[in-house]
């Protein structure tokens, strides 16, 4: 028998308490602070691995401590369904969180959509960007996640996404503290003047591709493709020459850059389980179902295994925002490449950039047939400007103003087409009309795409100028905070979660 926690008199959060090891372990409120609180039995090892104050009885022993890297290490280390695990092919979204208060929102989601079965979550999610525009490392985001799982009781598991890695050593950083994602970006060895380049141009530049690299030669690759045509569902992929060195020209550097990731991942990971995306979706011009295939038939044979591959779709992925563009078109180049996806995996087609597309999710839960994954990262910054918008009004709009300053400075790294002069001035706006700016499609966007300036700016005194209010804020009304992300991620994971019953 454990020393019971119930019996140390702390005020526990009840939804945190699990069993695990033998032991009890639970949030605790201790002079209006989260701590951890944990009993296990005599003769345990357990409170070994955690750090805070310990006190022993006959039965066993009990520890409270703080929120630290080392107690959340020790909860991933003894309680298995708070460490990430690959998630396969199973239909699955990513809640990326930039503050690292948004977990239990996230949580809360899933479960309203019938939990891990529906849709398999991945709560810690961030690309090196956004660590970058937050201050944040890798370690800040798993333990953030950590935290907010086992506040919430979530024992189902978790993936655990490194976004958008350029860099063997984003690699690495994100491998050590325990992600079981990695999203491949090669978007800068992407040529997307290969678009609109003629014949004579593509032939001079599949000359100079890194064709060693890619264990291969031109003329291989041409008796590989050229006259030769590949019924893929309802597709009939064929190669002519322009359409093959185009591929080749706009996409060869990519895969060579994907592979070598993907031999640095294998080998950094040794015998860890960890699974690997593919996206390209942030490029300039969409990837067509025949440079699809042609990316997808380079990666096997060079012998680098994916989980999901994010291609870029016609019309316009904005972030915070629905799709624009046409609906029909998008309609036929998802089909595609959802072909495309199950012909050479199966592996998940990727829907990055996937917040308040709500005009996608159906059509993309319909075509995909439960292979798929929704990548989500920002709009939990947006939900957490609601929150402190309704207990701070004056809060919002420094911050609204703020951020019309910064947006044509901060907008040059996205995707956005909102516009300064269609957004309202921030005095112009009537106290209980703020709110309404989050629905309001150029301020959504402002405020969306200036979150690392708002997070880090400082005021004449060297204070920071809105971080700090805005985490109180959120603190102070951790309950309204997870409603409205509860509410918000609802919409976008039920078209899946439905799909698949
Ligand atoms: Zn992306």
């Amino acid at each position: 028998m454990s020393a019971r926690l119930a019996e140390l008199g702390l005020d526990l959060v009840a939804a945190s308490r699990v069993e695990g090891r033998g032991a009890e372990w639970a949030l605790a409120r201790v002079a209006g602070r989260s701590r951890l609180a944990v009993a296990v039995p005599a003769g345990s090892r357990i409170l070994d691995d955690l750090e805070g104050e310990t006190q022993g009885s006959p039965a066993g022993a009990a520890l409270v401590g703080p929120l630290s890297p080392r107690n959340a290490a020790g909860l991933r280390r003894h309680l298995e369904w708070l460490r990430p695990r690959p998630l396969g092919t199973r239909t699955s979204a990513g809640l990326g969180d930039r503050l690292g208060l948004a977990t239990p929102g996230h949580v809360r989601a899933v479960r309203a959509v019938g939990g891990f079965a529906a849709i398999a979550p991945i709560f810690p999610q961030q690309s090196i960007r956004e660590m970058t525009r937050t201050g944040r490392t890798p370690a800040e985001v798993m333990d953030d996640a950590t935290w907010g799982m086992f506040a919430e009781g979530w024992t189902d598991g978790t993936g655990a996404d490194a976004d958008h890695l350029k860099t063997p050593d984003d690699i690495d950083a994100c491998l050590a503290v325990g992600f079981s994602m990695f999203t491949i970006d090669p978007g800068e060895h992407v040529d997307p003047t290969a678009d609109a380049a003629d014949l004579a141009t593509l032939r001079a530049q599949a000359a100079g591709l890194p064709w060693a690299a890619l264990s291969d030669t031109e003329d291989a690759m041409r008796r590989r493709y050229l006259g030769r045509s590949t019924e893929v569902e309802h597709l009939k992929i064929a190669f002519d020459e322009c359409t093959l060195l185009r591929a080749a020209v706009k996409y060869g550097k990519a895969v060579a850059h994907v592979a070598a990731m993907a031999r640095h991942l294998r080998k950094a990971a040794g015998p860890r389980l960890v699974e690997l995306e593919v996206s390209v979706d942030e490029t300039e011009t969409p990837t067509s179902p025949a440079e699809h295939f042609w990316v997808a038939n380079e990666l096997n044979r060079l012998e680098v295994e994916w989980v999901s591959l994010a291609p870029r779709f016609v019309g316009r992925f904005e972030k915070g925002v629905d799709y624009i563009g046409d609906l029909g078109a998008l309609e036929k180049d998802v089909a595609a490449h959802a072909a495309l996806a199950r012909h050479f995996g199966p592996y998940k087609l990727s829907l990055h950039s996937g917040s308040d597309k709500f005009s996608v999710y159906p059509i993309a839960a319909r075509l995909a047939k439960g292979l798929v994954h929704l990548k989500t990262a920002g709009t939990s910054y947006l939900e957490a400007l609601r929150t402190a918008a309704a207990v701070s009004p004056a809060f919002f709009r420094e911050v609204y103003a703020f951020a019309r300053e910064r947006y044509d400075t901060d907008k040059a790294s996205y995707h956005v087409s909102a516009e300064l002069r269609k957004a309202p001035p921030a005095e112009a706006v009537a106290e209980k009309d703020l709110p309404g700016l989050l629905e309001q499609f150029d301020a959504r966007e402002i405020l969306h795409v200036t979150f690392g300036s708002v997070l880090r700016a400082t005021a004449p005194d060297g204070r920071l100028r809105f971080k700090d209010t805005l985490f109180g804020l959120l603190r102070a009304n951790p309950e309204a905070y997870a409603r409205n992300l509860e509410a918000h991620f609802v919409r976008h994971l039920k078209p899946f979660a439905q799909a698949r019953s």
